[in-house]
This record gives structure tokens, C-alpha cells and sequence, in this order.
């Protein structure tokens, strides 16, 4: 018996070592804002490759290092490998952090398929419906992981972030792959980022999806910044209505939201964030295309299939793609 009780000791000690000696290897595909932000924090913990088919910001990285600007004016430089090649990442990574815009997600899993390794995980940080679905075709599900975070960030010019915001992070947790996520997590932990594993992962992303339905097609359309939304009875009259038909949408998937008030919690991160510019409307003001198609379209597409009527959401998927589409003609 006690022989059996020093194997177990030595086993756990030298896993321990193994683990404390082993860097994970961590691919970001998506190194824009947010990649970039994780990236650098995951870099004092982590051996981090960015992949990002924005060639001036890959050079700009490569030349001068990838500048973080803070909320407190401090800003830090890190040097992590970046490349708009992911065939020059070297050897196989384990886990690929998926940040490009939900409409290059299905380009960003492929390139995940290429560089994770066998046991290797692709985990998505991004924002909308689907995208979780659309990587599992790719990579199956067992080797995909969502997550949700409210870290925020804007791409200044190449090479230079800010970081807007911090906040928590969740990662969905699975049994199979429970070992490699507390891995992750470790690393996340030790690079700064609060993390924490969670069962109930639709729940947070649900909660996070009736925000953005909520502020950002809205603050678009409007051009106006988050605070205005909250105290201007004739745009928390149409918020309410892209609000409630989320909610019913929400529902009728048995997804049950992480706040008992829907309308009185938009309100208050438009309170809380009051002169930030949606990220709707810093697409529409670059004249990028959005995520409407994964926010308000996603509500409209499954109340189609509930039979759940969406016309307040439909007009404002409507309009934003309007706004997309004639970006270069405005007067
Ligand atoms: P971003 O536009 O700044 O960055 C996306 C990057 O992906 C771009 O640099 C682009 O060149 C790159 N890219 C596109 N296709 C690629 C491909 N096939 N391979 C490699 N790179 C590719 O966007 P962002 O603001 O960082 O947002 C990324 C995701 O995170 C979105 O889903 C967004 O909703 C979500 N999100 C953003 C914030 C925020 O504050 N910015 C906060 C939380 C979540």
C-alpha cells in the first residue's frame, strides 16, 4: 500500500514538472483587436503565433513589436511570431484561439485544422450565433470549445491596440477534454486573464448575444454612442422590441438568461459604457461589413423556425445591410 502511495506521489510530482517545464503552443487565427490583446497577454505564459492575413499589421509586429495601449494611458510592447502565412508557424500548436469576424470563421477553422495537433483544441472567443457550428463541421465537435469574454479592444493603425476593457471569461467545459481545458486555463490565469470553466456556456453566450441585439445595429444605424441609447424614450422604444423578441427566441431554444431584467440590463451596460462606439457602428463608420448577420439575422433566422415573428430585428439586419451596401455612396 504504500508502495503504491509513492508511485502515486511521484507520478503527481512529475506531472507536475512536466506540466511547469511544458509551455502550451497557442495559435491565435485573427489577430486583429482582440486577437491581438490575447495574444500579447498569453505571451508572458505561452509560446503565441499570430496568424492574420493583414500584412501591414504582421510587418508593423514583426518590425517594431505589437504595442498594447491600456485604459491607464501605460502602454507595453511584446514580440510574439506573427505571420500571414500559417504554414510557417513550426510544428503543431494545442490549442488555436479562433478571432476573426464571425464571417471568416469558416476560413479561420480550416487554418486551425492545419497547424492544431492530434489532442489539439480550437476555442472561439467571438461574439453571435454559430459560429461554434460552423467549427465543429470542420473540426468535430470533441475539438471544438466555446467561450465568451468581455475583454474589449479597438485596432488603432497596424501594430498598435487598445485595450478598452476587461472583464471575465468563460470557456465551456467537456469531460473529454477537462485535462487539456485545466491546462488552458492555467496558462490563461498566469498570462492575467480571469477565466473560469463553465458548464452552462449557452446561457453566457445567449446573454451576451441580447446586449449586442440590444446596443449595436441600433448605435449603427444612429451613429450615436451607447450612452444615448439607454435615456432616449424613442430609441428604448425599438430597443425594447429587438429586446423581447430575442427574449421570446431565447426561450422558445430553452436557454434560460443569466439576468432576470433583459431590457433593464441593456440599459445599464449602455450606462456603464456610455461613450463607447458599438462595434456595429465602428464597422459602418470604416465602411466594413458587420456581424448583424450572426446578432439581429441570427434572432430572425431562428424565429423563422420557431414561427416567432422578429420584425424589429428583421428591419434593423435590413438596414445595416442597406448601410453596408451603399457605404460608398453616402452623401
Ligand atoms: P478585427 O476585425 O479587429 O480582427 C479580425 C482579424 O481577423 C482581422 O485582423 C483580419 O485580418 C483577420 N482575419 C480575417 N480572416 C482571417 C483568416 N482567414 N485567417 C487569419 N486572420 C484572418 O475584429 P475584433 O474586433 O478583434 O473581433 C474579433 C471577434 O471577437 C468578433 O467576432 C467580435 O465580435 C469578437 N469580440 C470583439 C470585441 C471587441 O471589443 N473588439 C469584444 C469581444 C468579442
Amino acid at each position: 500500500m504504500r508502495k503504491l502511495f509513492l508511485i502515486c506521489k511521484y507520478l503527481k510530482t512529475y506531472g507536475q514538472v512536466l506540466r511547469w517545464r511544458y509551455k502550451l503552443r497557442i495559435a491565435i487565427i485573427g489577430a486583429g483587436a482582440m486577437g491581438s490583446i490575447f495574444g500579447a497577454m498569453l505571451s508572458s505564459a505561452s509560446d503565441v503565433y499570430l496568424v492574420d492575413l493583414l500584412e501591414a499589421h504582421v510587418q508593423a509586429i514583426n518590425k517594431n513589436g505589437l504595442v498594447i495601449e491600456k485604459t491607464d494611458g501605460v502602454s507595453e510592447t511584446c514580440y510574439p511570431f506573427a505571420t500571414t502565412d500559417p504554414m510557417e508557424v513550426e510544428g503543431e500548436v494545442d490549442l488555436a484561439i479562433i478571432f476573426t469576424k464571425s464571417y471568416d470563421t469558416e476560413a479561420a477553422a480550416k487554418t486551425a485544422k492545419l497547424l492544431l495537433g492530434e489532442r489539439g483544441l480550437a476555442l472561439t472567443l467571438q461574439n453571435g450565433l454559430g459560429n461554434v457550428e460552423v467549427m465543429a463541421e470542420i473540426l468535430g465537435d470533441e475539438r471544438t470549445v466555446a467561450g465568451v469574454t468581455s475583454h474589449g479592444g479597438t485596432l488603432l493603425t497596424p501594430g498598435r491596440v487598445r485595450h478598452a476593457g476587461q472583464g471575465p471569461t468563460y470557456v465551456g467545459d467537456s469531460p473529454l477534454n477537462h485535462q487539456i481545458l485545466t491546462q488552458i486555463m492555467e496558462t490563461f490565469t498566469s498570462a492575467g486573464i480571469g477565466v473560469t470553466l463553465s458548464d452552462n456556456l449557452e446561457t453566457l453566450i445567449w446573454g451576451k448575444l441580447i446586449i449586442n441585439v440590444g446596443i449595436n445595429a441600433l448605435a449603427a444605424i444612429l451613429r450615436v454612442p451607447n450612452g444615448v441609447l439607454g435615456v432616449t424614450p424613442a430609441c428604448e422604444k425599438i430597443m425594447a422590441g429587438a429586446v423581447s423578441e430575442a427574449v421570446a427566441v431565447a426561450h422558445a431554444s430553452g436557454i434560460q438568461l443569466p439576468y432576470d431584467d433583459p431590457l433593464q440590463q441593456v440599459k445599464k451596460v449602455c450606462a456603464d459604457t456610455a461613450r463607447n462606439r458599438a462595434s456595429m457602428l465602428q464597422d459602418i463608420l470604416r465602411g466594413a461589413r458587420t456581424e448583424v448577420g450572426v446578432i439581429n439575422g441570427a434572432i430572425v433566422e431562428k424565429g423563422n423556425a420557431f414561427g416567432i415573428p422578429t420584425p424589429c430585428n428583421r428591419l434593423l439586419s435590413e438596414l445595416i445591410q442597406a448601410l453596408e451596401a451603399t457605404s460608398e455612396k453616402r452623401l
